[in-house]
């Protein structure tokens, strides 16, 4: 099985001509809310992609917010081990501009509750996803624990930001997107020099439509992104972190599952929303045989 353990928020996204400025009211269009967090999401996409079956680890609050989250995990067939606390589920507020542009804001909620001690037992696991959008310690420890397990590390650095050596000694697959990778590395505008830099032994690098590389094992990869029309690119990255995981789970080599989970992301370009969007594993299959 594959466990994934992070972040499940309810999204509230809101469309309009642009973003506002500091101190700026904007009047928007229409309103919808979508579930979403990183590791909903990811757990979602890992479900659909099939191949192994797939557990989450999350936390909800007591304000209503996660029944949404928790039906879309149903639906996809995830296996939920959920910590329940008081006070709000974790939140994010989306607006996203005319031009496609968004700007997000996280209120962790219950996500921030989560500790090394809810970490479920690893027996039949033999893949931990893990993203940031939970507290840094206890990922840390969490990815500890699965590689003193024997469990292989799939770590989505994003948001982005700085990670311990600790936690990085402990990945066996990195995922980020240029962003995340330069501010993990410090070098900005080098995908290859940066590629260079990490003491991990695969590390996938998203460049949105352009694609991803790759170093795996030494060798490196580049895998064109599938042509599609792109209206939403939400949870592009998740949907590609999610079937990632999936297929190595289900024993694809390194570059099939670059493919596999290139062509589910792309798809997931072409829909609305987080969980929404994640494509069905025939979907896939489909674009893959075109
Ligand atoms: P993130 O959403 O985390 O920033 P990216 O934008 O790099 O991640 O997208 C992740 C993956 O989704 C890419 O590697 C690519 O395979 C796919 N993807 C993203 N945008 C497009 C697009 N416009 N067309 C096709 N595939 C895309």
């Amino acid at each position: 099985a594959v466990l994934v353990a992070g972040s499940a928020n309810l999204d509230f996204v809101v469309r309009a001509a642009h973003v506002p400025a500091p101190g700026e009211t904007v009047l928007g269009y229409d309103f919808a809310t979508y579930p979403g967090g990183k590791g909903a999401n990811q757990a979602v996409a890992c479900a659909h992609a099939g191949g192994a079956p797939t557990r989450l680890l999350a936390a909800f609050g007591d304000d209503g917010h996660g029944a949404a989250i928790e039906a879309s995990l149903r639906d996809a067939g995830v296996r939920l081990h959920a910590l329940r606390v008081r006070g709000a589920t974790g939140t994010a507020f989306i607006c996203v501009s005319d031009a496609g542009e968004n700007a997000i804001t996280v209120a962790p909620g219950a996500n921030a509750a989560l500790r090394p001690e809810h970490l479920p037992a690893l027996e039949g696991v033999s893949h931990l996803l893990l993203q940031l959008e939970t507290p840094l310690p206890t990922v840390t420890a969490w990815a500890r624990a699965a590689r003193a397990a024997g469990v292989q590390v799939v770590l989505n650095a994003a948001p982005a930001q700085r990670l311990p050596a600790e936690l990085l000694a402990a990945v066996d697959v990195l995922v980020v997107n240029e962003g995340e990778l330069a501010v993990l590395t410090g070098v900005d505008g080098d995908v290859d020099a940066a590629l260079d830099r990490l003491d991990v032994p695969n590390v996938i690098v998203t460049l949105g439509a352009r694609g991803c590389c790759a170093r795996l094992n030494g060798r490196r990869w580049r895998q064109d992104a599938f042509a599609v029309v792109a209206v939403d690119t939400t949870a592009a990255g998740d949907t590609f972190c999610g079937t990632l995981a999936a297929a190595l789970a289900a024993g694809e080599d390194g570059a099939a599952a670059l493919r596999r989970a290139s062509a589910a992301s792309a798809l997931a370009c072409t829909r609305a929303g987080a969980q929404t969007s994640v494509p069905s594993r025939a979907e896939v299959d489909a674009l893959l045989a075109a």
